[in-house]
């Protein structure tokens, strides 16, 4: 079986397919790694009749190459040897479903720009240039660094937090008021002794400390972990007050909870914290599993107090990627 099956096998078990809260759901791709669709009409039918009000929309920074050698047409990086490599299409992919939308739907949605090469310091030049050409973006990312497999399977250099080719843009997202939200891992998956890869996070949040990034899935991963990751997390938010955190994919699961039930030193961070988490679903290009994969949260806010699950499940990502937006339409208004 393969990875992104057992992954909806695990959702197929959530009972649940609306969320009781209204949400936004804070991580969805458009595409997936073949960079095919449903399409952002199908997606916003779904998010109706799961209860999820917006949602930030990301292609997928890289394509999955079908290589002569593999017999089988692979949908996803995991499925077998053959490379990624970047892919600037994607945001036109994007552009083009949100630009089909009414203007009602297109304020359910903030796409984000994040088909470019992580590790060229030129990738400022096309954010520029797409910020000129499509002004509808309210943010970066996903840009997918640090990500074991993933980064091994692509092709060039290792992409990373601190690389000096995103140096320009987070200035650009600063001077904008853009969240970023980039995929780093905190530690390989052989070494869990440390975390291998902590000290380039903390070099980013610290050099720019004007520039907002969410750290997707906390800096989880598939056979990431580590016995006290959520004191990590804890030490990182007091550390950095730049920083935010969603809790998409596969952390939920693998960290956050034991068995369906979530943690209860995750409880009390959030509690510690509630304007610094959000939720999201990961899901990539397919999305009838959309309600089930948000559902999963309900057990996590049937735990917290109703102003702070209203905070994870909607006010903080509404705050970071549509309130800016709002703020232009009343002044065009005016
Ligand atoms: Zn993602």
């Amino acid at each position: 079986m393969s990875f992104s099956h057992h992954f909806r096998k695990k959702i197929d078990q959530v009972p649940e397919e609306t969320a009781q809260l209204p949400v936004t759901d804070m991580h969805i791709h458009l595409v997936d790694f073949s960079q095919n669709t449903e399409g952002l009409q199908v997606l916003i039918d779904r998010m109706k009749q799961a209860n999820i009000e917006k949602s930030v929309i990301f292609g997928l920074p890289v394509i999955k190459k079908w290589a002569e050698s593999e017999p089988e047409r692979p949908s996803y990086y995991l499925d077998d040897d053959s490379p990624c490599y970047y892919f600037a299409s994607t945001d036109e992919i994007v552009a083009d479903e949100y630009l089909k939308l009414s203007s009602e739907e297109q304020n359910m949605l903030a796409p984000t720009l994040c088909g470019f090469n992580p590790t060229d310091r030129l990738a400022i030049d096309y954010v520029e240039y797409m910020f000129k050409k499509y002004p509808f973006w309210r943010g970066i990312g996903e840009l997918l660094l640090r990500h074991d497999d993933l980064t091994a399977l692509t092709e060039g250099e290792p992409a990373r937090v601190n690389h000096p080719a995103l140096h320009d843009i987070y200035v650009f997202c600063a001077e904008r008021d853009l969240p970023g939200c980039i995929h780093q891992n905190s530690t390989s998956v052989g070494h869990h002794d440390r975390f291998e890869y902590l000290h380039e996070m903390k070099e980013a949040l610290g050099k720019f400390p004007q520039t907002t990034f969410i750290w997707a899935h906390c800096g989880c991963s598939r056979r990431v972990s580590h016995k006290n990751y959520a004191a990590m997390i804890r030490e990182m938010l007091i550390s950095h007050r730049n920083l935010y955190v969603d809790l998409s994919w596969i952390i939920y699961e693998e960290a956050i909870c034991s068995g369906l039930e979530p943690k209860p030193a995750w409880i009390k961070i959030i509690k510690e914290f509630p304007e610094r988490f959000m939720l999201g679903t990961d899901l990539c290009g397919h999305f009838d599993h959309l309600g089930r994969t948000i559902a999963r949260y309900n057990n996590l806010i049937n735990l917290l107090p109703l102003r702070i699950s209203e905070m994870i499940a909607g006010k903080n990502a509404e705050e970071l990627y549509f309130r800016r937006e709002t703020s232009k339409e009343q002044q065009s208004r005016q």
